[in-house]
């Protein structure tokens, strides 16, 4: 274990306020302690975390002039999280926009990348004219996705739907097979089949139950927006609502902790996988329960409260006593899908492709060995070098878990065949890292709503007791962070 900041050993000081046990230090964990910090003048905050360093799945490097993300690149700015825990440690002026010179993205039709059609985000037509010149759809696959707007509402919407059945009923199989899979399946590296439409985009529910069709409800939004004088944001991904630090998400990992040192009252201890938690009660049961947080080699430590920000079947392996067992068989049935990312630098003029786009997904249809590949530096400027290009080639998720059990060396070669099939690429990258993601993706499949409402009671019986992660309402950052506060919140309220 390696500890940083005040003296731990609850018996050798004097208690003053809540003490707090933040399992994981990724940013659900820090984003939980800078609220107990900032909320709570009394509270003491120990963070546990099993490697060497902080950030969890976030991780920037740089080198040769790239500024290279290994882990997620950017976060959507509708939701607050990320903004907000940027504006609280001061990051805010940091925050630069996605480069609108290439906010389009690429959809691989045939062997070949062609825009994604205008307008088209997520699965919501915005301009359905530009549909009628996509080479992505046929003619039938056309007019079936703009029928659409003349296709009866489900009625009985309390029933989870699949994200496949509902885009298969609206807007026909080939725009399910051809746009949606890859671009939605490919944010949450999901089967379509099995995704919750409810859990992951509950507003194409509600356009279709207010407006009688996601096209219509498009529609109207497009007009209030332009009523507002509302910028248009691009295809593929609503890409205009991105954003990131100047320097990287490591940036604000920095800057959070950064932020955490500066209170006397936040211990950082690295090096410390936490083995087990124990509920403990006054054998008179007057006073509230406290928790004893195991890990090897060190005593056990007392809390009057744990947020626990693991993957759920991490945080089920922690809750190994017999008073936990239905909360950890319940928390054991999220699934979750691994990944690889390859990160790759080269010359732009080694791709036939002129990659003017933010990326390229690709669709299961098309049989290939990656689900997308993000053209990060043109994403965001300060990524690579003039005249040269930083790739990110996402492989394996839930529809292709096999790949990964290729060695790094294969994935490697695997995917440099891809891009020089697909993009083009005549020369070998001049840096190459493949970067390895286990079972750390949770997929909300159809009833996960239902789910986590079984979880939340069954750990509600357990005061001081706080699950957090992108495990539970929405797998971004932003999401993330927001569950975190939640669960300081929570802390603070003393349930
Ligand atoms: C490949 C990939 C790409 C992504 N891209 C994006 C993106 O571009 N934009 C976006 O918004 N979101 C993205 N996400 C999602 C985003 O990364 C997550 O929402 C967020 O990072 C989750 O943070 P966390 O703190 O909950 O979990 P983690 O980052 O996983 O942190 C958990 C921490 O717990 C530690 N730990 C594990 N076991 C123990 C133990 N026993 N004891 C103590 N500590 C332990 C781990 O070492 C880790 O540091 C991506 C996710 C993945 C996997």
């Amino acid at each position: 274990m390696t500890t940083t900041g005040p003296e731990t050993r609850s018996h050798q000081r004097e208690r003053k306020g809540r003490r707090v046990a933040v399992i994981g230090g990724g940013i659900t964990g820090l984003s939980a302690a800078q609220r107990l910090i900032s909320t709570d003048p009394m509270a003491e905050v120990v963070i546990l975390e099993s490697t060497e360093r902080f950030g969890g799945i976030i991780r920037t490097e740089h080198g040769h002039g790239f500024l290279m993300e290994l882990g997620p690149d950017s976060f959507i700015t509708n939701k607050p999280g990320g903004i907000q825990l940027c504006e609280e440690v001061g990051l805010a002026d940091e925050l630069i926009p996605t480069d609108a010179e290439f906010r389009r993205s690429l959809v691989l039709r045939n062997g070949k990348p062609r825009l994604v059609p205008e307008g088209f985000m997520l699965m919501a037509p915005a301009k359905p004219w530009k549909i009628a010149t996509t080479p992505v759809l046929s003619v039938a696959g056309k007019i079936r996705l703009l029928r659409e707007a003349f296709i009866r509402p489900k009625t009985g919407e309390e029933e989870d739907e699949s994200l496949a059945g509902f885009v298969r009923r609206r807007f026909g199989r080939q725009t399910l097979e051809r746009l949606v899979q890859p671009l939605v399946g490919g944010i949450y590296t999901s089967d379509p089949e099995k995704l919750s439409l409810k859990a992951t985009l509950p507003r194409f529910i509600d356009m279709e139950q207010q407006y009688g069709s996601v096209i219509r409800a498009t529609l109207a939004e497009q007009r209030q927006k332009k009523g507002r004088g509302e910028a248009d944001s691009g295809s593929g991904a609503r890409y205009g609502l991105f954003a990131a630090p100047r320097n990287g998400l490591g940036s604000l990992v920095d800057g959070v902790l950064e932020w955490l040192r500066g209170s006397e009252r936040v211990c950082f201890c690295s090096n410390t996988p936490v083995s087990g938690l124990t509920q403990t009660s006054a054998e008179d049961g007057t006073a509230a329960p406290s928790w004893a947080v195991s890990a090897p080699d060190v005593p056990d430590e007392i809390f009057d409260d744990v947020i626990l920000t693991l993957s759920t079947h991490k945080a089920a392996d922690l809750l190994n006593d017999e008073s936990f067992s239905e909360l950890a068989q319940s928390l054991r049935e999220i699934e979750y899908a691994s990944s690889a990312i390859v990160v790759t630098t080269h010359k732009l003029s080694d791709f036939r492709h002129s990659l003017d786009a933010f990326g390229l997904v690709v669709p299961a249809i098309e049989n290939r060995r990656i689900l997308a590949v993000s053209f990060t530096s043109r994403k965001f400027p300060g990524r690579a070098p003039a005249g040269h290009v930083l790739l990110r080639t996402f492989v394996g998720g839930a529809m292709q878990p096999e790949l990964l059990e290729h060695s790094d060396a294969e994935i490697t070669q695997f995917v440099h065949q891809e891009l020089s099939a697909i993009l083009g690429m005549n020369a070998a990258p001049s840096f190459s890292q493949v970067v390895r993601y286990q079972r750390a993706m949770p997929q909300y499949h159809v009833g996960h709503l239902a789910r986590v409402a079984e979880i939340e009671r069954l750990s509600d019986e357990h005061r001081g007791l706080h699950l957090a992660g992108s495990a539970y309402f929405g797998v971004g950052l932003p999401d993330s962070i927001a569950s975190g506060w939640l669960a300081a919140d929570r802390v603070l309220q003393g349930v």
